[in-house]
Protein backbone atom coordinates (compact mmCIF):
# COMPACT_ATOMS: atom_id res chain seq x y z
CA UNK A 1 0.00 0.00 0.00
CA UNK A 2 1.15 3.22 -0.85
CA UNK A 3 0.28 6.73 0.32
CA UNK A 4 0.23 10.04 -1.12
CA UNK A 5 -0.28 13.88 0.09
CA UNK A 6 -3.06 15.94 -0.34
CA UNK A 7 -1.02 18.24 -2.02
CA UNK A 8 0.29 16.23 -4.26
CA UNK A 9 4.10 17.48 -4.58
CA UNK A 10 5.55 15.28 -1.34
CA UNK A 11 6.99 11.99 -2.26
CA UNK A 12 4.69 8.84 -1.79
CA UNK A 13 5.81 6.35 1.08
CA UNK A 14 4.89 2.70 2.40
CA UNK A 15 3.29 2.06 5.40
CA UNK A 16 6.61 2.14 7.46
CA UNK A 17 7.25 5.73 6.40
CA UNK A 18 4.26 7.13 6.96
CA UNK A 19 3.68 5.64 10.40
CA UNK A 20 6.98 7.64 11.48
CA UNK A 21 6.03 10.80 9.75
CA UNK A 22 3.64 13.77 10.57
CA UNK A 23 2.52 16.24 7.69
CA UNK A 24 3.69 15.44 4.03
CA UNK A 25 6.95 17.38 3.28
CA UNK A 26 4.66 19.95 0.74
CA UNK A 27 2.68 20.34 3.81
CA UNK A 28 -0.17 18.22 3.28
CA UNK A 29 -1.26 15.00 4.86
CA UNK A 30 -0.30 11.21 3.79
CA UNK A 31 -3.89 9.49 2.55
CA UNK A 32 -3.53 5.88 0.76
CA UNK A 33 -3.99 5.75 -2.95
CA UNK A 34 -6.19 3.47 -2.96
CA UNK A 35 -8.67 1.78 -0.47
CA UNK A 36 -9.09 -1.80 0.33
CA UNK A 37 -12.92 -2.81 -0.62
CA UNK A 38 -15.40 -5.61 1.34
CA UNK A 39 -18.23 -6.97 -0.45
CA UNK A 40 -21.49 -7.85 0.87
CA UNK A 41 -20.30 -11.12 1.34
CA UNK A 42 -16.82 -9.96 3.52
CA UNK A 43 -19.11 -7.72 5.61
CA UNK A 44 -21.75 -10.43 6.48
CA UNK A 45 -18.54 -12.51 7.42
CA UNK A 46 -17.37 -10.21 9.90
CA UNK A 47 -20.26 -10.58 11.92
CA UNK A 48 -19.04 -13.66 13.66
CA UNK A 49 -15.76 -11.87 14.17
CA UNK A 50 -14.27 -9.99 18.05
CA UNK A 51 -13.08 -7.22 17.91
CA UNK A 52 -9.50 -7.88 17.64
CA UNK A 53 -10.17 -10.49 14.60
CA UNK A 54 -12.06 -7.35 12.70
CA UNK A 55 -9.33 -5.00 13.66
CA UNK A 56 -6.93 -7.39 11.40
CA UNK A 57 -8.88 -7.69 8.75
CA UNK A 58 -9.46 -3.80 8.30
CA UNK A 59 -6.04 -3.00 9.24
CA UNK A 60 -3.98 -5.64 7.14
CA UNK A 61 -4.91 -4.16 4.06
CA UNK A 62 -3.18 -1.01 5.00
CA UNK A 63 -0.12 -2.45 6.60
CA UNK A 64 0.63 -4.54 3.60
CA UNK A 65 3.74 -6.19 3.67
CA UNK A 66 4.91 -4.15 6.18
CA UNK A 67 4.34 -6.15 9.14
CA UNK A 68 3.81 -9.89 8.49
CA UNK A 69 0.64 -10.99 9.24
CA UNK A 70 1.30 -12.70 12.60
CA UNK A 71 3.47 -9.96 14.11
CA UNK A 72 0.66 -7.89 13.53
CA UNK A 73 -2.33 -9.90 15.07
CA UNK A 74 -0.11 -9.89 17.90
CA UNK A 75 0.21 -6.09 18.09
CA UNK A 76 -3.52 -6.01 17.62
CA UNK A 77 -3.98 -8.38 20.27
CA UNK A 78 -1.98 -6.90 22.73
CA UNK A 79 -3.68 -2.91 21.92
CA UNK A 80 -7.06 -4.12 22.45
CA UNK A 81 -6.34 -6.96 25.74
CA UNK A 82 -5.68 -3.56 27.96
CA UNK A 83 -9.47 -1.92 27.52
CA UNK A 84 -11.74 -3.16 30.43
CA UNK A 85 -14.54 -4.38 28.76
CA UNK A 86 -14.70 -7.96 27.14
CA UNK A 87 -16.75 -6.30 23.83
CA UNK A 88 -13.58 -3.44 23.91
CA UNK A 89 -16.40 -1.12 22.09
CA UNK A 90 -19.82 -1.80 23.21
CA UNK A 91 -23.29 -0.32 22.12
CA UNK A 92 -26.15 0.27 24.32
CA UNK A 93 -29.73 1.69 23.22
CA UNK A 94 -30.73 4.58 25.08
CA UNK A 95 -33.98 4.75 22.83
CA UNK A 96 -35.92 3.80 19.90
CA UNK A 97 -32.62 3.13 17.10
CA UNK A 98 -31.08 5.41 19.03
CA UNK A 99 -27.54 4.02 20.10
CA UNK A 100 -24.41 4.84 21.87
CA UNK A 101 -21.13 3.15 21.00
CA UNK A 102 -19.13 3.52 24.25
CA UNK A 103 -15.23 4.51 23.26
CA UNK A 104 -14.32 4.79 26.57
CA UNK A 105 -13.04 1.53 28.01
CA UNK A 106 -9.66 2.35 27.08
CA UNK A 107 -6.52 3.18 29.94
CA UNK A 108 -7.60 6.87 29.55
CA UNK A 109 -11.19 6.94 29.38
CA UNK A 110 -11.47 8.64 25.79
CA UNK A 111 -11.94 7.31 22.29
CA UNK A 112 -8.29 8.27 21.48
CA UNK A 113 -7.15 5.05 23.30
CA UNK A 114 -8.12 3.28 20.49
CA UNK A 115 -5.42 4.57 17.93
CA UNK A 116 -3.02 5.71 20.32
CA UNK A 117 -2.34 2.28 22.02
CA UNK A 118 -2.05 0.83 18.70
CA UNK A 119 0.11 3.53 17.09
CA UNK A 120 2.78 3.35 20.30
CA UNK A 121 3.08 -0.45 19.85
CA UNK A 122 3.56 -0.11 15.47
CA UNK A 123 6.25 2.54 16.38
CA UNK A 124 7.78 0.23 18.67
CA UNK A 125 7.50 -2.61 16.71
CA UNK A 126 8.98 -0.88 13.40
CA UNK A 127 11.99 0.94 15.34
CA UNK A 128 12.85 -1.88 16.95
CA UNK A 129 13.44 -3.52 13.73
CA UNK A 130 14.94 -0.64 12.19
CA UNK A 131 17.68 -0.01 15.33
CA UNK A 132 16.09 3.09 15.95
CA UNK A 133 15.06 5.85 18.43
CA UNK A 134 12.88 8.89 17.94
CA UNK A 135 11.39 11.51 20.25
CA UNK A 136 7.38 12.00 20.13
CA UNK A 137 6.82 15.96 20.54
CA UNK A 138 3.21 17.19 21.29
CA UNK A 139 0.86 19.58 22.64
CA UNK A 140 -2.38 18.50 24.33
CA UNK A 141 -4.92 20.68 26.30
CA UNK A 142 -6.55 17.31 27.83
CA UNK A 143 -7.05 14.33 26.00
CA UNK A 144 -4.64 13.52 23.59
CA UNK A 145 -1.89 14.07 26.03
CA UNK A 146 -2.57 10.94 28.43
CA UNK A 147 -3.45 8.78 25.31
CA UNK A 148 -0.33 9.50 23.75
CA UNK A 149 1.56 8.92 27.14
CA UNK A 150 -0.43 5.68 28.11
CA UNK A 151 0.29 4.53 24.18
CA UNK A 152 3.61 5.07 24.24
CA UNK A 153 5.24 4.28 27.94
CA UNK A 154 6.42 0.72 27.70
CA UNK A 155 8.17 1.62 24.30
CA UNK A 156 11.51 1.07 24.65
CA UNK A 157 12.66 3.39 21.40
CA UNK A 158 10.44 6.39 22.40
CA UNK A 159 11.09 9.10 24.22
CA UNK A 160 7.92 11.50 24.90
CA UNK A 161 7.52 14.72 25.80
CA UNK A 162 4.25 16.11 26.23
CA UNK A 163 3.45 20.18 26.47
CA UNK A 164 0.33 21.32 28.09
CA UNK A 165 -0.69 25.12 29.37
CA UNK A 166 0.55 24.81 33.16
CA UNK A 167 -2.72 25.40 35.64
CA UNK A 168 -4.74 24.99 32.29
CA UNK A 169 -6.32 21.49 31.98
CA UNK A 170 -8.32 19.79 34.16
CA UNK A 171 -6.87 18.03 37.48
CA UNK A 172 -8.74 14.55 35.86
CA UNK A 173 -6.75 15.63 32.46
CA UNK A 174 -3.44 16.33 34.09
CA UNK A 175 -3.14 13.64 36.67
CA UNK A 176 -4.00 11.01 33.59
CA UNK A 177 -0.80 12.45 32.37
CA UNK A 178 1.76 13.15 35.40
CA UNK A 179 1.21 10.18 37.47
CA UNK A 180 1.92 7.71 34.64
CA UNK A 181 5.31 6.84 35.34
CA UNK A 182 8.75 5.87 33.30
CA UNK A 183 12.19 7.03 32.65
CA UNK A 184 10.99 8.09 28.95
CA UNK A 185 8.02 10.12 29.80
CA UNK A 186 8.48 13.73 30.16
CA UNK A 187 5.15 16.04 30.98
CA UNK A 188 5.77 19.58 30.56
CA UNK A 189 4.02 22.06 32.15
CA UNK A 190 4.47 25.38 30.26
CA UNK A 191 3.33 28.79 31.35
CA UNK A 192 1.49 29.50 28.41
CA UNK A 193 -1.73 28.41 26.80
CA UNK A 194 -2.39 25.81 24.62
CA UNK A 195 -1.93 27.90 21.02
CA UNK A 196 1.88 28.64 22.91
CA UNK A 197 2.14 25.25 23.51
CA UNK A 198 1.51 23.96 19.99
CA UNK A 199 3.12 26.62 18.44
CA UNK A 200 6.38 25.21 20.34
CA UNK A 201 5.79 22.03 18.86
CA UNK A 202 4.90 23.56 15.42
CA UNK A 203 8.29 25.46 15.81
CA UNK A 204 10.32 22.15 16.68
CA UNK A 205 9.13 20.20 13.82
CA UNK A 206 10.33 23.12 11.64
CA UNK A 207 13.56 23.20 12.88
CA UNK A 208 15.23 19.77 14.30
CA UNK A 209 18.32 21.06 15.13
CA UNK A 210 18.12 20.88 18.65
CA UNK A 211 17.87 17.02 18.52
CA UNK A 212 20.72 14.79 17.52
CA UNK A 213 20.82 13.72 14.27
CA UNK A 214 20.19 10.71 14.73
CA UNK A 215 16.93 11.18 16.73
CA UNK A 216 13.78 11.74 14.23
CA UNK A 217 10.85 13.45 16.10
CA UNK A 218 7.75 12.09 15.26
CA UNK A 219 4.00 13.58 15.62
CA UNK A 220 1.12 11.70 16.85
CA UNK A 221 -1.97 14.26 16.61
CA UNK A 222 -4.62 13.03 14.26
CA UNK A 223 -2.49 13.79 11.31
CA UNK A 224 -0.44 10.81 11.60
CA UNK A 225 -2.50 8.16 9.34
CA UNK A 226 -2.20 5.04 11.59
CA UNK A 227 -4.59 7.01 14.26
CA UNK A 228 -7.11 7.33 11.31
CA UNK A 229 -7.39 3.99 10.14
CA UNK A 230 -7.31 2.35 13.63
CA UNK A 231 -10.82 4.24 14.02
CA UNK A 232 -12.06 2.33 10.84
CA UNK A 233 -12.49 -0.49 12.81
CA UNK A 234 -15.64 0.42 14.86
CA UNK A 235 -17.70 2.17 12.50
CA UNK A 236 -17.51 -1.49 10.83
CA UNK A 237 -18.02 -3.53 14.28
CA UNK A 238 -20.83 -1.14 15.30
CA UNK A 239 -22.83 -1.34 11.89
CA UNK A 240 -22.42 -5.03 11.82
CA UNK A 241 -23.78 -5.83 15.24
CA UNK A 242 -26.88 -3.35 13.98
CA UNK A 243 -27.74 -5.46 10.98
CA UNK A 244 -25.13 -4.03 8.24
CA UNK A 245 -24.30 -4.86 5.39
CA UNK A 246 -28.38 -5.73 4.92
CA UNK A 247 -29.21 -2.81 6.79
CA UNK A 248 -27.50 0.97 6.11
CA UNK A 249 -26.71 2.62 9.84
CA UNK A 250 -25.75 6.38 10.78
CA UNK A 251 -23.10 7.78 12.97
CA UNK A 252 -23.02 10.81 14.82
CA UNK A 253 -19.60 12.15 15.90
CA UNK A 254 -19.07 14.69 18.19
CA UNK A 255 -16.20 16.69 15.98
CA UNK A 256 -13.27 18.39 16.35
CA UNK A 257 -10.32 18.14 14.54
CA UNK A 258 -12.54 16.03 11.81
CA UNK A 259 -10.33 12.68 12.34
CA UNK A 260 -12.90 10.68 13.90
CA UNK A 261 -15.76 10.99 11.53
CA UNK A 262 -12.93 11.04 8.51
CA UNK A 263 -12.52 7.30 10.07
CA UNK A 264 -16.54 6.67 9.28
CA UNK A 265 -16.30 8.41 5.79
CA UNK A 266 -13.31 6.15 4.60
CA UNK A 267 -15.58 2.89 6.09
CA UNK A 268 -18.53 4.02 3.78
CA UNK A 269 -15.77 4.29 0.81
CA UNK A 270 -14.28 0.55 1.90
CA UNK A 271 -18.03 -0.94 1.30
CA UNK A 272 -20.01 -0.25 4.42
CA UNK A 273 -23.46 1.04 4.14
CA UNK A 274 -23.67 3.92 5.58
CA UNK A 275 -26.70 6.12 5.58
CA UNK A 276 -25.50 9.36 7.00
CA UNK A 277 -22.25 11.19 8.87
CA UNK A 278 -23.10 14.03 11.52
CA UNK A 279 -21.00 16.25 12.22
CA UNK A 280 -22.19 17.23 15.62
CA UNK A 281 -19.94 20.26 17.11
CA UNK A 282 -19.82 22.38 20.14
CA UNK A 283 -20.10 26.74 20.00
CA UNK A 284 -16.92 26.24 17.84
CA UNK A 285 -18.76 25.29 14.56
CA UNK A 286 -16.09 25.84 11.91
CA UNK A 287 -17.35 22.42 10.42
CA UNK A 288 -20.86 23.45 10.62
CA UNK A 289 -20.22 26.66 9.14
CA UNK A 290 -18.84 24.99 5.96
CA UNK A 291 -21.48 22.55 5.55
CA UNK A 292 -24.12 25.60 5.94
CA UNK A 293 -22.33 28.24 3.95
CA UNK A 294 -19.62 26.25 1.87
CA UNK A 295 -17.88 29.22 3.59
CA UNK A 296 -14.19 27.33 5.46
CA UNK A 297 -13.07 30.13 7.53
CA UNK A 298 -11.30 30.33 10.99
CA UNK A 299 -13.10 32.18 13.88
CA UNK A 300 -11.86 32.77 17.39
CA UNK A 301 -11.34 30.07 20.12
CA UNK A 302 -14.51 29.88 22.29
CA UNK A 303 -13.77 27.57 25.54
CA UNK A 304 -16.79 25.42 26.37
CA UNK A 305 -18.20 22.15 28.29
CA UNK A 306 -16.69 19.92 25.69
CA UNK A 307 -13.17 21.14 25.82
CA UNK A 308 -11.85 18.13 23.25
CA UNK A 309 -13.59 19.78 20.52
CA UNK A 310 -12.47 23.37 21.43
CA UNK A 311 -10.83 24.34 17.60
CA UNK A 312 -11.06 26.50 15.06
CA UNK A 313 -9.52 24.59 12.67
CA UNK A 314 -10.24 20.95 11.59
CA UNK A 315 -6.74 20.22 10.29
CA UNK A 316 -8.27 16.11 8.95
CA UNK A 317 -10.92 18.01 6.77
CA UNK A 318 -8.64 18.35 4.50
CA UNK A 319 -8.31 14.70 3.87
CA UNK A 320 -12.25 14.84 2.72
CA UNK A 321 -11.47 17.86 0.44
CA UNK A 322 -8.91 15.76 -1.13
CA UNK A 323 -11.62 14.03 -2.36
CA UNK A 324 -14.35 15.99 -2.80
CA UNK A 325 -12.36 17.86 -5.13
CA UNK A 326 -10.91 14.29 -7.20
CA UNK A 327 -7.75 14.16 -6.08
CA UNK A 328 -6.21 16.97 -7.84
CA UNK A 329 -3.20 18.13 -5.00
CA UNK A 330 -2.84 21.12 -7.15
CA UNK A 331 -6.49 22.57 -6.27
CA UNK A 332 -5.68 21.34 -2.73
CA UNK A 333 -2.43 23.16 -2.21
CA UNK A 334 -4.41 26.26 -3.96
CA UNK A 335 -7.24 26.27 -1.73
CA UNK A 336 -5.20 25.96 1.64
CA UNK A 337 -3.11 28.67 0.57
CA UNK A 338 -5.89 30.80 0.38
CA UNK A 339 -7.07 29.72 4.06
CA UNK A 340 -3.89 30.92 5.32
CA UNK A 341 -4.80 34.20 4.15
CA UNK A 342 -8.71 34.26 5.24
CA UNK A 343 -11.65 32.23 4.09
CA UNK A 344 -11.98 29.92 0.93
CA UNK A 345 -15.40 29.49 -0.66
CA UNK A 346 -15.88 25.63 -2.06
CA UNK A 347 -17.43 24.66 -5.22
CA UNK A 348 -20.86 23.66 -5.49
CA UNK A 349 -20.02 20.51 -6.95
CA UNK A 350 -17.60 19.40 -4.20
CA UNK A 351 -20.33 20.74 -1.42
CA UNK A 352 -23.05 19.18 -2.94
CA UNK A 353 -21.18 16.01 -2.82
CA UNK A 354 -20.10 16.58 1.15
CA UNK A 355 -23.93 16.97 1.24
CA UNK A 356 -25.16 13.75 0.14
CA UNK A 357 -23.43 12.34 3.11
CA UNK A 358 -22.84 14.21 5.64
CA UNK A 359 -24.73 16.32 7.67
CA UNK A 360 -24.15 19.07 10.61
CA UNK A 361 -25.50 20.33 14.01
CA UNK A 362 -24.12 22.88 16.68
CA UNK A 363 -24.72 22.20 20.46
CA UNK A 364 -24.17 24.97 22.38
CA UNK A 365 -23.16 24.39 26.17
CA UNK A 366 -26.81 24.89 27.63
CA UNK A 367 -28.18 22.32 25.03
CA UNK A 368 -25.16 20.08 25.81
CA UNK A 369 -26.35 20.25 29.79
CA UNK A 370 -29.83 19.94 28.80
CA UNK A 371 -28.89 16.61 26.06
CA UNK A 372 -26.69 15.30 29.46
CA UNK A 373 -30.19 15.72 31.87
CA UNK A 374 -32.63 14.36 29.52
CA UNK A 375 -30.70 11.05 28.71
CA UNK A 376 -30.15 10.85 32.25
CA UNK A 377 -33.72 11.36 33.16
CA UNK A 378 -35.15 9.16 30.46
CA UNK A 379 -32.35 5.99 31.06
CA UNK A 380 -30.35 6.82 34.15
CA UNK A 381 -27.59 6.47 31.34
CA UNK A 382 -24.93 9.33 31.73
CA UNK A 383 -23.21 10.86 28.91
CA UNK A 384 -19.96 12.97 28.77
CA UNK A 385 -20.17 16.50 27.08
CA UNK A 386 -19.10 15.39 23.97
CA UNK A 387 -20.99 12.45 23.27
CA UNK A 388 -23.96 14.61 24.60
CA UNK A 389 -23.23 16.95 21.60
CA UNK A 390 -23.32 13.60 19.51
CA UNK A 391 -26.99 12.67 20.93
CA UNK A 392 -28.76 15.73 20.43
CA UNK A 393 -27.33 16.31 16.94
CA UNK A 394 -28.14 12.31 16.06
CA UNK A 395 -32.37 13.22 17.63
CA UNK A 396 -32.27 16.63 15.78
CA UNK A 397 -30.81 15.15 12.35
CA UNK A 398 -34.25 13.60 11.17
CA UNK A 399 -33.39 10.30 9.91
CA UNK A 400 -36.62 8.29 9.18
CA UNK A 401 -37.06 5.98 11.98
CA UNK A 402 -36.32 2.73 10.53
CA UNK A 403 -32.39 3.37 10.15
CA UNK A 404 -30.35 3.19 13.56
CA UNK A 405 -28.15 6.14 14.61
CA UNK A 406 -25.15 5.33 16.19
CA UNK A 407 -23.37 8.01 18.48
CA UNK A 408 -19.72 7.82 19.36
CA UNK A 409 -19.42 7.94 22.88
CA UNK A 410 -15.97 9.51 22.63
CA UNK A 411 -15.29 9.90 26.25
CA UNK A 412 -16.00 8.76 30.10
CA UNK A 413 -18.03 11.27 32.03
CA UNK A 414 -16.30 11.10 35.36
CA UNK A 415 -13.31 12.74 32.86
CA UNK A 416 -15.35 15.69 32.87
CA UNK A 417 -17.46 16.35 36.32
CA UNK A 418 -18.11 20.01 35.90
CA UNK A 419 -20.08 19.19 33.03
CA UNK A 420 -22.37 17.11 34.72
CA UNK A 421 -22.76 19.19 37.55
CA UNK A 422 -23.44 21.84 35.50
CA UNK A 423 -26.49 19.39 33.51
CA UNK A 424 -28.08 20.34 37.62
CA UNK A 425 -28.66 15.88 37.67
CA UNK A 426 -28.06 14.67 41.13
CA UNK A 427 -25.35 12.12 40.60
CA UNK A 428 -21.57 12.39 40.28
CA UNK A 429 -20.32 10.49 37.67
CA UNK A 430 -17.10 7.93 39.88
CA UNK A 431 -13.99 7.03 37.84
CA UNK A 432 -13.85 3.41 36.79
CA UNK A 433 -12.27 0.68 39.26
CA UNK A 434 -8.83 0.86 37.77
CA UNK A 435 -8.43 4.95 38.11
CA UNK A 436 -10.21 5.32 41.22
CA UNK A 437 -7.28 6.42 43.51
CA UNK A 438 -6.22 8.54 40.87
CA UNK A 439 -5.85 11.64 43.14
CA UNK A 440 -3.89 9.96 45.93
CA UNK A 441 -1.02 8.91 43.24
CA UNK A 442 2.19 10.87 43.07
CA UNK A 443 2.93 13.25 40.00
CA UNK A 444 5.81 14.40 38.33
CA UNK A 445 6.12 17.45 35.76
CA UNK A 446 8.50 20.02 35.28
CA UNK A 447 7.50 23.84 35.05
CA UNK A 448 8.75 25.33 32.22
CA UNK A 449 8.97 29.11 31.06
CA UNK A 450 7.04 30.05 27.80
CA UNK A 451 10.32 29.95 25.92
CA UNK A 452 11.20 27.68 23.19
CA UNK A 453 15.36 27.51 24.14
CA UNK A 454 14.19 26.18 27.50
CA UNK A 455 11.79 23.46 26.06
CA UNK A 456 14.47 22.64 23.68
CA UNK A 457 17.10 22.52 26.01
CA UNK A 458 15.10 20.24 28.26
CA UNK A 459 14.49 17.60 25.48
CA UNK A 460 17.69 17.59 24.42
CA UNK A 461 19.12 17.22 28.18
CA UNK A 462 16.58 14.34 29.09
CA UNK A 463 16.82 11.82 26.01
CA UNK A 464 17.40 8.11 26.90
CA UNK A 465 20.75 6.97 26.11
C1 LIG B 1 -10.41 14.30 20.46
C2 LIG B 1 -11.80 14.21 20.93
C3 LIG B 1 -12.90 14.53 20.10
C4 LIG B 1 -12.72 15.05 18.68
O1 LIG B 1 -12.21 14.08 17.80
P1 LIG B 1 -11.64 14.52 16.36
O2 LIG B 1 -11.06 13.29 15.78
O3 LIG B 1 -10.60 15.57 16.65
O4 LIG B 1 -12.78 15.06 15.58
C5 LIG B 1 -14.18 14.36 20.59
N1 LIG B 1 -14.39 13.94 21.86
C6 LIG B 1 -13.37 13.64 22.70
C7 LIG B 1 -13.68 13.22 24.09
C8 LIG B 1 -12.05 13.76 22.27
O5 LIG B 1 -11.05 13.46 23.11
Amino acid sequence: MKYISTRGQAPALDFEQVLLTGLASDGGLYVPETLPRFSHEDIIEMASMDYPQLAQRIIEPFVGDAIPAADLQQIIADTYAVFRHNAVAPLTQIGHNQWVLELFHGPTLAFKDFALQLLGRLLDYVLERRHQKVVIMGATSGDTGSAAIEGCKRCKNIDIFILHPHERVSDVQRRQMTTVTGDNIHNLAVQGNFDDCQAMVKASFGDRSFLPSDRSLVAVNSINWARIMAQIVYYFYAAVALGAPMRPVAFSVPTGNFGDIFAGYLAREMGLPVAQLIIATNRNDVLHRVMTTSTYGRQALQYSLSPSMDITVSSNFERLLFDLYDRDGDAIAALMREFEHGDVHLSDKAMGRARNLFSSYRVPDEETCAQIAATWNECEYLLDPHSAIGVKAALASGLSADIPVVTLATAHAAKFPQAITRSGINTEPALPLHLADLFDRPERFEVLPLELSAVQAFMANNLSA
